[in-house]
């Protein structure tokens, strides 16, 4: 049997990352850059008032109180976005609006709740220092600066400084973009009424969305049923199109094994993982593409996604954090856990009290617990038993 760290290298060997790619900025959200960014213009661009207020030369309003105020005319109207930049004359004032640039010669602002409010004269009822309320050009950023670096997550607010500078794209690590196949030919999909012995497709649906959660794009979902000709027919079609096929189901020892039947023995290994849930696995390529074959019970496809895809998916993404956050945690009850073979069990996690309970049965087909479970309780290969009270290893999945 293969130990759960080697199946997880060979599958990390198999998924690389795509060339960096230029996109449309509102594209590369959630995405990883793949080079650094250096600012071309200076943010603030030019001198622009922080306040809605009057620019003046400060020396004309030192003597300002509420007792004494200082009456000026108002010789310009400054809203933000005018273009022309006019000159202040000393012993007036200009009525400048938050974010319009500061005219030439004002040395402050007074906001306009330290006045009358006036359109055509002004009456000023506080002194202001030199550079009060002003926002000099390039305090942000200084033209020239790096101010984003190649490995940063792109999230909304590295949007926002991306839009200010003005760029319109980003270089980032594409996307992979995943095949997910379901095979089974009793899975209907949801909407049809189900005949005696059918179900309902869950895999497909479950993890084309941890795919598209981890960061990937999912290309298509299709189902095949077990027949080797249309499954086959299925990979040759989208094969040339994705960084990756996922299939599930029909790995195991019985007869109707159609991923194991149409592809091995050849560019795909079977194999058998010292784990539980999840032992039957399979790897390789299909026409270059890499292939990771999941098993079908859907517990076992989900915790198999996150012990072995999930991980080489976002280093192939060029994420930082490929691994789900670890900790540890107290027992609340005792475990058993078959020696020789690494256990996920669902659990639930409670950070106050800094303990875990593990959530509903080991089997590999109760769904109901894994989607109320958030953390995997991962028990290691020479553990047979654990007390309640020890502290078992973590992986928070919230
Ligand atoms: P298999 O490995 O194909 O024998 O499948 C193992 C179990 O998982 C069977 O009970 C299947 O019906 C179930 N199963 C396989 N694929 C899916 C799927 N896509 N959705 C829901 N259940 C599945
Ligand atoms: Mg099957």
């Amino acid at each position: 049997m293969r130990s759960v760290d080697e199946h997880r290298r060979v599958v990390a060997g198999l998924i690389t990352a795509r060339p960096a790619q230029t996109v449309p900025i509102a594209d590369a959200l959630g995405m990883v850059l793949a080079a650094d960014v250096v600012a071309r213009l200076s943010l603030p661009g030019f001198d622009n008032s922080a306040m809605d207020g009057y620019a003046v030369l400060t020396e004309d309003i030192a003597a300002a109180t509420a007792d004494t105020p200082v009456r000026l005319p108002v010789a310009e109207d400054i809203p933000a976005g005018r273009t022309d930049i006019p000159t202040l004359a000393p012993g007036t004032a200009h009525r400048i609006m938050t974010g319009a640039p500061l005219p030439y010669g004002a040395t402050t602002v007074v906001p306009v709740e330290s006045t009358d409010g006036g359109v055509h004269t002004v009456t000023i009822r506080e002194a202001k220092k030199e550079g009060q309320h002003i926002r000099r050009a390039g305090e942000d950023v200084s033209a020239g600066t790096t101010v984003l670096r190649a490995g940063q997550v792109v999230t909304p607010a590295v949007l926002g400084l991306a839009a200010a500078l003005g760029l319109g794209e980003l270089t980032v690590t594409p996307r992979q973009r995943v095949l997910v196949v379901s095979t089974g030919t009793e899975l209907v999909s949801a909407g049809t009424p189900l005949q005696p012995g059918q179900i309902y497709e869950s895999n497909g649906v479950m993890l084309a969305a941890a795919v598209r959660d981890a960061g990937g794009e999912v290309i298509a979902s299709p189902m095949t049923g077990d027949d080797v000709a249309v499954f086959s027919e299925t990979l040759r079609r989208h094969a040339a199109d994705a960084d990756l096929i996922l299939t599930t189901g029909g790995v195991s020892a019985g007869a109707y094994e159609v991923v194991k039947d149409a592809l091995g023995p050849g560019s795909v290994e079977f194999v058998k993982v010292a784990m539980q849930p999840g032992m039957p696995q399979g790897c390789g390529t299909v026409e270059d593409t890499p292939i990771v074959t999941l098993p079908g019970n859907p517990v076992s496809a989900l915790v198999s996604f996150e012990v072995f895809v999930r991980p080489a998916l976002r280093a192939a993404m060029g994420f930082a954090d490929t691994e789900r956050p670890r900790r540890t945690a107290m027992l609340t009850e005792d475990l058993t856990s078959p020696r020789g073979k690494r256990q996920f069990r669902r659990g639930v996690f409670d950070p106050v009290t800094d303990s875990v309970t593990g959530y509903g049965p080991p089997a590999s087909h109760h769904l109901r617990w894994l989607a109320s479970a958030n953390c995997l309780l991962e028990l290691d290969e020479d553990t047979a038993e654990v007390a309640a009270g020890s502290r078992v290893q973590v992986w928070d999945l919230r």
